[in-house]
Order: structure tokens, then C-alpha cells, then sequence
């Protein structure tokens, strides 16, 4: 047997090496995320489902925006890789296309985008989320707000362009475990009603003065009275952070990730008065809302523990009483209580 030769290594810097590889790494995330970035007057299905204003500030081409800095995204890189190697797989499958640019005509504007697939049911999108937007997802069985206006603008685009897309959906993946959900929706007059009065609220800012646009997100088509998501500035607000007009929209001095420019709201004595009265009326329905929850969870006092339609009522792991849809829990989780309580 011949001895295996192996020749002597030179001496290691194992401190240098992880250093090296940690600088490697973050350079490499850096650029990615550098060559992802759009310019802030690409109008594009993911931003009309966001900020009104920012929205606003797109479609009227506006001054005024500062480049923003790359990040070390490895959730937006993990997201797209996943998708790069995921839709073309799946379109393989079913038929479909997959990355396929498309524009929606609507409402006075030309909303642009590329959707992860398209095939005879319509346009799907794959959204790699953490533990618990998953979750999320799963309790409300129906995706995230600026999701679901993402995928039905692509849907006006997709059969503007002739497809007949009569479904939407959305592919949710925990990118930590690999645990997903499927929503899947109809395309509705009310979807379409909801699209166009979307793309009419932008325009008409846009093409009035959107600077004064809110810094609100859009209306819920399913509840239209609920409140809409506020874009509360840097520190507060991630998008807002990542702002390309964050100094335009909250002052010069604004800085990502810096409370402290939410001053810059207040400019007279009826400013100031306006922020009062909002800040008493969302306190006002945090108590009544956790007001309700407690008149809610003293009705279950005393009830037996069970799986009471698509709800499951008992203690979880760490012993306490929980009211928790059974869509919301892990696969393993849910198999658990459907055999316990089924046994019953
Ligand atoms: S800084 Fe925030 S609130 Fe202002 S336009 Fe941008 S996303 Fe909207």
C-alpha cells in the first residue's frame, strides 16, 4: 500500500481567515444589494402596495432623492436566489413562464413589474418570510397587504396582456425551516375596483402636490374601515429607512435608522394639534382593542380545551391557555393536537 503524501501547509492565520471571509462576504451581499436597487422613479407593483407618498413621489418623477445606501441584505439575497432556482422549476411543471415582465395600464398610471410565474391560473409570487410572518399568514389565510396589490396589479397586467389569470397567488417559504404556504384567491370585480382606485389615489397625488400625499399604506380591500399602516420615518420604519426620498418627505436632517426627524411633522401650533388628537385616538383603540381581547379570553374561562372548528383552544408548550388557529401552527404541531383532542 503506498503511503499517502500530503505536503506540509503553510502556517495559518485562523483570526486573519475569518475576517477575510466575513469582509468577502459582507463586500459580496453589499454589491448585490447595490445592483437590485431601482431607480426612485421606477413605479413598480411592489411600491403602489406601500407608501402612498413615496408612490406619489415616484409616479410624479420627482427631485429631491438621495441615493440610498447598499446593505448587507442576506434576506433579500436568500429571497431571490431562492426564487431564481424555484420559478423556473415550477413553470416547468405547470406550463407556465416564469420572470415575466409585465405592465398594468391603469387608473392613469403604467405600473410595472416582473412576475415570479404565470401560467393558465394566473400569476403567483414566491415570498420568502421569517417564522413568524409565516405564521402571520397563516392566521389570517390571506397575504400581506402590499402582496396582495403586488400580484393583482400584475393580474390587470397579465390579461391587459391577454392571459386569462383568473386566480392570484402568493408562495410563502420560511427561509429558515422551509415550511410554506400556499393562499390562493379569486381575481374579483371588487379586486379590480380596489387596483383602480389604488392607482387613481397615487395619480391624483402625483399630479397635485405629493409632498402632502399620507404617509399611509393603501386601503384593506377586504376591511376598508381599518386604519392604514402609518410610515412612521427613520428608526421607526424600515421602508422609510430605505427611503430614497426620506429628507424630501421628513427633512433634511433625516438620517436612516435616526429617530429624531419625526419632528419635523410639526411645523405650527395646528400640526401639533393634529398629532395630538392622533396619538389620543390610537391610544384610545389599542386599550379598546385590548379591552376586547381580555372580554374575549374571560369568556373561555372554564371551556374544555379543543379543536372548535378551525380554532384550537388550550395550552401550548409552555403551559399556557391559548386561542390559536390551527392553520397558524407548524406541521408537526398541528398533527400533534389534531391527534390528541381527535382521540378524545
Ligand atoms: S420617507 Fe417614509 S413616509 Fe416618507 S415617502 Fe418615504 S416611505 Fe413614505
Amino acid at each position: 500500500m503506498t503511503a499517502t503524501v500530503v505536503a506540509p501547509a503553510p502556517a495559518v492565520d485562523l483570526d486573519l481567515i475569518v475576517k477575510e471571509t466575513y469582509a468577502e462576504l459582507s463586500d459580496v451581499l453589499v454589491q448585490y444589494d447595490a445592483s437590485g436597487q431601482r431607480h426612485p422613479h421606477d413605479l413598480s407593483a411592489s411600491l403602489v402596495g406601500g407608501c402612498t407618498r413615496r408612490a406619489a413621489y415616484a409616479a410624479a418623477e420627482a427631485g429631491g432623492w438621495q441615493p440610498v445606501t447598499p446593505e448587507e441584505s442576506v434576506t433579500s439575497f436568500i429571497g431571490t436566489a431562492l426564487d431564481d432556482k424555484l420559478m423556473p422549476l415550477l413553470a416547468q411543471r405547470a406550463g407556465g413562464q416564469h420572470h415575466v415582465p409585465l405592465v398594468a395600464n391603469v387608473g392613469g398610471l403604467a405600473v410595472h413589474g416582473t412576475a415570479d410565474l404565470l401560467d393558465h391560473r394566473g400569476v403567483a409570487d414566491g415570498k420568502s418570510v421569517g417564522e413568524r410572518r409565516l405564521t402571520k399568514v397563516r392566521e389570517l389565510m390571506w397575504p400581506f397587504l402590499s402582496h396582495w396589490y403586488q400580484i393583482a396589479f400584475y393580474t390587470v397586467a397579465a390579461r391587459q396582456a391577454g392571459h386569462p389569470a383568473p386566480a392570484m397567488r402568493w408562495i410563502y417559504i420560511d427561509r429558515s425551516t422551509g415550511d410554506r404556504e400556499v393562499i390562493a384567491l379569486e381575481f374579483t370585480v371588487e379586486a379590480l375596483r380596489a387596483v383602480i382606485a389604488r392607482a387613481q389615489e397615487i395619480r391624483l397625488w402625483a399630479e397635485t402636490d405629493p409632498g402632502a400625499a399620507p404617509r399611509l399604506g393603501p386601503v384593506d380591500p377586504r376591511r376598508p374601515n381599518r386604519s392604514r399602516a402609518i410610515y412612521r420615518g427613520p428608526g421607526r420604519n424600515y421602508t422609510c429607512n430605505a427611503c430614497p426620498f426620506l429628507k424630501k418627505c421628513y427633512g433634511q436632517d433625516a438620517e436612516p435608522g435616526v429617530v429624531g426627524a419625526q419632528r419635523n411633522v410639526i411645523h405650527d401650533d395646528a400640526d401639533m394639534e393634529a398629532a395630538l388628537e392622533a396619538y389620543s385616538q390610537e391610544r384610545e383603540t389599542a386599550t379598546a382593542a385590548s379591552d376586547r381581547q381580555a372580554f374575549w379570553a374571560d369568556c373561555f374561562v372554564g371551556k374544555p380545551p379543543g379543536i372548535y372548528g378551525r380554532w384550537f383552544y388550550g395550552r401550548t408548550s409552555n403551559n399556557a391557555l391559548v386561542g390559536k388557529a390551527l392553520s397558524a401552527m407548524s406541521d408537526k404541531q398541528r398533527a400533534a393536537i389534531l391527534k390528541e383532542y381527535n382521540q378524545r
